[in-house]
């Protein structure tokens, strides 16, 4: 059942709930869309599937349309996603026009009418080239865009200059040579969704069992990809050192996409690296995508550590963090703006291993301190990571434009 914005007035109180529903006056009725090219799988669809629906619950029409290509299109696109955090890149003419025609065949049979047309990532940027524009246009960009191969960023821009606001994660994001206006939208989760929500201790122990995950030591716990960003060698080597002073076990999670070849030649390392802990039972990973197991994980965790060496946002730490345990994490990317050190978590330099294993000892030896600390982070994320803090910030953007539309060119506030 879709979710109501009352459902979460236990969790973020009655003034936030009343603020969303003023922020939404002078827009109920409006028909705003969202474009993206994925209903699941990743942190866009992740938070589409929640904002929409209490979008729609408080009273602004609210539609959802997914671009559909070919196998062809998404491969290039993720070559697109790659190149825009700094990979090389050659766009061929051929591309470009896979590219083009994929938006314009879209175009042929989507009708969009709407008041308000929000577009995320770059597979449906081009769009607004095969419609008459005559409501406002968002770019909405999930991707770090600090660093863009040259190449693809000079093509892109070609699309996004038509648009009126592009709404980056973080301030380092946000393009000086892109003469258009920005917004700041720092991600969000849903703390009612399966991945979030509260567990009694049934489904915990059932969860745990059915992954055959044993409870009698403590556990530290790493969720990522297989990626060579998230630096699991480096979390096999703070284990070790760990282990040393404390018995404890590992769990790696990291679910694989079956076209990732290389997710799986790092899982093999990581195996070959840990491979007497893997036998002993002390070290396990898991590449299953359960969001229960996600949830279960880290809510039982002694530790959750993030020891990337790079990082768009860092969700697993919001959503870490949310489940009240301690954080030791990589002062890279968008973990700094969820984490202040020695408050509400632990920050290491990403390559710093003995730093990483000292602070996940010390919360070992320091139940108490851990408990503080994690209470601590999941103020944080209630303050400002929920997804009703994202809900009233697309509610301020809109109303920007379409009730005082002298105000649309960044400013938050509107007095009408
Ligand atoms: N995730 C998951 N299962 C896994 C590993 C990761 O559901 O086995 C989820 C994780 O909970 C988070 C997202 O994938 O919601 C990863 O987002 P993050 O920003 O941490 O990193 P990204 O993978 O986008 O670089």
């Amino acid at each position: 059942m879709p979710r109501s914005l009352e459902d979460y007035r236990d969790i973020v109180g009655d003034e936030i709930i009343s603020q969303i529903h003023r922020k939404a006056m002078g827009i109920l009725g409006k028909h705003v869309v969202h474009i993206n090219s994925t209903y699941q799988g990743g942190g866009v669809a992740e938070m589409l599937q929640s904002l929409i629906p209490l979008m729609n619950d408080i009273g602004v029409d609210t539609g959802w349309r997914i671009l559909h290509g070919n196998p062809e299109f998404f491969s290039m696109t993720k070559s697109f996603h790659n190149a825009l955090q700094g990979q090389d890149i050659e766009i061929s003419d051929i591309k470009k026009r896979l590219y083009l025609q994929t938006n314009e065949n879209f175009s042929s049979y989507t009708h969009i009418e709407h008041d308000f047309i929000i577009v995320h990532d770059p597979q449906p940027l081009p769009l607004l080239k095969f419609y008459k524009k005559q409501q406002p246009w968002i770019w909405r960009c999930h991707i770090d865009l600090s660093n863009p191969n040259p190449d693809l960023w000079e093509f892109l821009k070609t699309f996004i200059l038509k648009y009126d606001t592009v709404i980056v994660s973080h301030e380092n994001y946000v393009r000086n040579d892109l003469p258009v206006a920005h917004r700041l939208f720092p991600p969000a989760i849903d703390p009612l969704s399966r991945k979030n929500m509260e567990l009694n201790e049934l489904v915990v122990k059932k969860t745990l069992k059915a992954f055959q995950i044993p409870s009698d030591k403590p556990m530290i716990t790493q969720i990522s990809r297989f990626d060579k960003w998230k630096d699991p060698l480096g979390v096999i080597q703070v284990y070790k050192q760990v282990k040393e002073k404390i018995d404890c076990r590992l769990v790696l999670c990291g679910s694989m996409a079956p076209d990732d070849p290389e997710g799986w030649d790092i899982f093999h390392e990581v195996q070959n690296q840990a491979e007497k802990e893997i036998q002993a039972g002390d070290v396990l990973l898991l590449t299953t995508e359960n969001n229960l197991l996600v949830n279960v994980l880290q809510r039982t965790s002694a530790v959750l550590i993030q020891k990337s060496i790079r990082e768009g946002f860092g969700l697993t730490v919001t959503e870490a963090l949310w489940k009240g345990r301690p954080v030791v994490a990589s002062r890279i990317g968008g973990i700094p703006l969820q984490i202040e050190n020695e408050k509400n978590g632990f920050l290491v330099d990403p390559e710093d291993v003995d730093a990483c294993a000292d602070h996940v000892i010390r919360i070992l030896k320091d139940p108490q301190m851990a408990e503080a600390m994690g209470a601590a982070g999941k103020e944080t994320v209630r303050k400002h990571f929920l997804i009703t803090r994202l809900l009233g910030d697309y509610l301020d953007l809109i109303k920007s434009f379409l009730v005082c539309p002298n105000l649309s060119n960044g400013s938050e506030k509107c007095f009408s």
